[in-house]
């Protein structure tokens, strides 16, 4: 009896393992709903954060926006620009470290739940469900010879996918260039040559990933799959089988036998990246749990307790206790310290960061010179760069020798986000007694703001 449906159910199995594209039978459950919680919220901030504006002393510009012609990023209120290349890297080290952390927890549960490969492969095959059917008729749909019906179909879902593409391209450049700037240039393709190759780049990339591609990559492109077991230790929890509990597999239905799992092959039909997960950690698995949500309620209905497949470690797999806390998880504690380490650095660069910047050059052409009024005077050239968005008045002021101090005008505005090189003269009263190159120090500060000020050595030459 139990044979040709032993055969059966291996034919159903292979179908969804090496008949073209895998089709997945959608299911329910915590992670499904967790796994679509993630679509939304990242979806909407992609979305939604290009179009959110920020008022500046009256001028309204793009919240958020990479602005590479001027070479400054706005995030809000904040103006990031090629100096803050520091914080900008402190915030790529804790993104990885992050992503470290959380595979030594959970191995994959980035690619499950929030990679955008995985996050459009979702919306992608959610078109297609639409469209074409359930995982069933998409298959039968597959096989089935061209006809008009077939072509139809196609056709809606390719035009849905190009739309939705292209609209991901759009939204990308769009934190390159004010989106509504760039949304007037399109219908007449006035848009610049930059703008051009990305937008068609970016949305034959999405088109091609996430509707072409999908489980290919996460199974054969992605480097991460690859390394990823490098961060793995005994106690980091993964989508499991409990062989113990499950197997002899198919037991239920012969007698004389205790194995929970019943060999039904929901959880491969349900795979987006079509394994068996029965079959041990597998590197094509991304961790989405769906195969727990399908297990779970075969479980229900064969009145099994559920987590036949579950979230466990190797060791709580092998019946050990799971690890109180980070005690006995090396890993996991190093990444969790870099974490704050890295944290602490870069909330302390922000917080020290000063929105003025000064360049000192002493004029190199001429030592000194030496004035009909008894003063020894060497120029200079003083750049200050203004990373505020107002405009700004700063005060010059120099200090280090006797009687030292700058000839004639000591305060200069300089426009927002600008840069002012000054020529300025610096002289001291020639009655000294210092000699050769003596150090000074040249001290700016904004004239309505006491906290911003800034000191620059540089040298002053005497005879
Ligand atoms: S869903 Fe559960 S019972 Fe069915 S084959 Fe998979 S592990 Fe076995
Ligand atoms: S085996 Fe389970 S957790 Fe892994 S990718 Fe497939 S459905 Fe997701």
């Amino acid at each position: 009896m139990s044979k040709p449906i032993n055969k059966v159910r291996e034919a159903k199995l292979e179908l969804y393992r090496k008949k073209g594209n895998i089709h997945a039978k959608a299911t329910s459950g915590k992670f499904n709903t967790l796994r679509w919680a993630m679509v939304w919220f990242t979806q909407l901030i992609f979305y939604g954060t290009v179009w959110l504006t920020w008022d500046v002393n009256g001028l309204t510009r793009q919240a958020v926006l990479l602005d590479i012609a001027h070479e400054k990023f706005y995030l809000f209120g904040l103006v990031l620009w090629p100096q803050d290349a520091l914080l900008m890297a402190f915030v790529l080290i804790l993104a990885a470290t992050a992503l470290f952390f959380t595979t030594a927890l959970a191995g994959r549960l980035f690619c499950g739940f929030a990679c955008p490969q995985t996050v459009y492969t979702s919306i992608f095959t959610w078109i297609e469900a639409k469209v074409e059917g359930d995982h069933l008729a998409r298959l039968k749909l597959d096989q089935s010879p061209m006809n008009a019906r077939k072509l139809g179909l196609k056709t809606i879902k390719h035009g849905l996918w190009f739309i939705f593409a292209a609209w991901t391209a759009i939204t990308f450049v769009g934190y390159f260039t004010p989106i509504r700037e760039l949304l007037p240039t399109l219908p007449d393709w006035s848009v610049g040559p930059w703008e051009g190759f990305w937008l068609i780049f970016y949305c034959a990339f999405t088109y091609v990933q996430a509707g072409l591609a999908r489980e290919a990559v996460c199974q054969h492109m992605c480097p991460y799959s690859r390394f990823q077991g490098v961060m793995f230790d005994p106690t980091t929890r993964n989508v499991a089988y409990d062989s113990q509990r499950g197997e002899p597999r198919n037991a239920r239905l012969q007698a004389g036998n205790s194995g929970d799992c019943i060999d039904c092959g929901i959880c491969v039909q349900v795979c987006p990246t079509g394994i068996d997960i029965r079959d041990g950690l597998q590197y094509q698995c991304i961790n989405c749990g769906l195969c727990i949500d399908a297990c779970d309620q075969v479980m229900a209905k064969v009145g099994a307790p559920t987590g036949l497949i579950r979230f466990k470690s190797e060791k709580e797999l092998a019946g050990e206790a799971p690890p109180k806390g980070l005690v006995g998880r090396p890993r996991v504690a190093i990444y969790a310290s870099l974490l704050v380490v890295f944290t602490l650095l870069g909330a302390w660069t922000l917080s020290d960061r000063s929105l003025l910047l000064v360049d000192v050059l002493r004029d190199r052409g001429a030592l000194h010179r030496e004035t009909a009024e008894g003063t020894i005077e060497n120029a200079y050239t003083v750049k200050l760069l203004n990373l505020d968005e107002t405009a700004r008045s700063f005060k010059v002021e120099v200090t280090g020798l006797p009687g030292i101090g700058i000839v004639g005008e000591r305060e200069f505005s300089v426009d927002a986000g600008s840069i002012r090189p000054l020529s300025l003269t610096v002289a001291m009263p020639s009655d000294t007694e210092a000699k050769g190159i003596q150090p000074i120090h040249f001290q700016i500060s904004a004239t309505h703001d006491a906290s911003t000020s800034v000191m620059e050595k540089s040298s002053f030459v005497l005879p």
